[in-house]
């Protein structure tokens, strides 16, 4: 059993102690204080934003997050969608999924879901027989294709970093892109072909032309259906167009627009449409599908989850400056993926002292009973609120 990062890299082997944690934990053996240290550790690997990679079968690597269970504010292990099954022995096995949430398959609009780097995205369908007829967009095997577009945003968002933020990892706007590019690398969009060959971070013409000719004369797709990514930070979307500072008359797409938490929020939103034609032999390429997912600002980009959080959010980054600036390193993390509750924030610092925070208004399911677990609405104010967060990493370091 190892500790791994969000590429699959590991970050350390379990000790002993933490192995018989772990594995009490998921039997459900454990009692008194043992209970209480297993769910330190477990919220310490989730505010790393560290995974579990299971070793109980020869070349096949199961690999579980530390996972929220919305109904009743309790930690579990829950195996990544599209990572291989436990073997039937192992003691991982039990409780892998999340208690009470559906069966995969038996929702239309399943949650984000983490792609495995190194396994073929193939984000869209080949062309319909004409004959076959039109009208199967909104089937469920159509939903979940298009479900694939936002996991494939919030997957790289995490594997970018840029769900993290600390004063002194504080990166450019230039350095973030950067990173959502090398992350592409390891996502084929169709067999051998790296999506970051055919992706194009700005959503203007002039790119949208430049991908439109590097995949007219592209010979590795083959018979499959050419297509690329564009990736933007924009202001809106609205009926069925983007717009950014780059075209006051918006840029159009042809399907649908998938939101983070399935609500409208406001910009700016870090925005991935995938830029196909719509015929087979059709030279004219468009954007097809948009995943969106609201960021802090146009030079962070922070994921953001409701609207509400917006002003809460930048008063906790100046928080986290502060408090640099005092010398005391704070760490902010949103997981983006692998729970349903997504309003939860993780604070920590040299990894002593962990606190989760949310900063909308009403709860989306029954709390963490835990007592490092806040929630800004019930505090007097933002100011209050301000006070116990620096309070929580502050005291005792002076
Ligand atoms: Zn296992």
């Amino acid at each position: 059993m190892k500790i791994v990062d969000k590429n699959g890299q590991q970050v350390q082997t379990l000790t002993a102690a933490e192995r018989t944690l772990a594995e009490g934990f998921a039997e459900g053996s454990l009692g008194g204080v043992q209970v209480l240290q297993a769910n330190q550790w477990l919220l310490r690997v989730r505010a790393q934003g560290h995974w579990l990679a299971c070793d109980c079968q020869p070349g096949a690597v199961p690999i579980m997050n530390v996972a929220l269970n919305g109904s009743t504010g309790t930690l579990f292990l829950k195996i990544n969608p599209g990572t291989p099954e436990h073997a039937s022995d192992c003691v991982f096995i039990k409780g892998s999924r999340e208690p009470g949430a559906a069966a995969p398959g038996d929702t239309d609009e399943p949650p984000a879901a983490w792609l495995a780097p190194d396994a073929v995205l193939k984000l869209i369908s080949e062309f319909r027989d004409p004959s076959s007829g039109v009208g199967s967009g909104g089937s469920p095997a159509a939903r979940r294709e298009q479900q694939r577009l936002l996991s494939l945003l919030l997957t790289v968002i995490e594997a970018a970093g840029l769900n993290v933020y600390a004063t002194h990892l504080k990166t450019s706007l230039t350095e973030q892109f950067a990173a959502l590019r090398a992350v592409a690398t390891r996502y084929p969009l169709v067999d051998r072909v790296p999506a970051s060959n055919y992706l194009e971070t700005r959503i203007d013409m002039k790119h949208m032309m430049m991908l439109k000719s590097r995949l007219k004369d592209s010979s590795v797709f083959g018979n499959q259906r050419r297509y690329g990514l564009l990736l933007d930070c924009v202001e809106r979307v609205a009926g069925r167009k983007v717009f950014n500072e780059r075209s006051r008359d918006g840029f159009d797409f042809q399907g649908h627009h998938l939101l983070w938490g399935g609500t409208h929020a406001s910009g700016p939103l870090l925005a991935l449409a995938i830029y196909s034609t719509t015929t087979r032999g059709s030279q004219f390429y468009e954007m097809i599908h948009v995943a969106t997912v609201p960021v802090l600002s146009r030079a962070q980009l922070f994921p953001v989850f409701r609207d509400e959080e917006r002003e809460a959010l930048k008063t906790l980054v100046a928080l986290i400056d502060w408090m640099a600036s005092k010398g005391v390193k704070v760490t902010l993390r949103r997981p983006v993926i692998g729970g349903k509750v997504m309003d939860q924030l993780i604070l920590s610092s040299d990894l002593d002292r962990v606190l989760s925070v949310s900063l909308t208004q009403q709860p989306l399911g029954p709390e963490p009973s835990s007592e490092t677990f806040k929630r800004l609405a019930d505090f007097k104010s933002i100011e209050t609120f301000g006070k116990y967060v620096t309070g929580f990493f502050m005291r005792g370091r002076s």
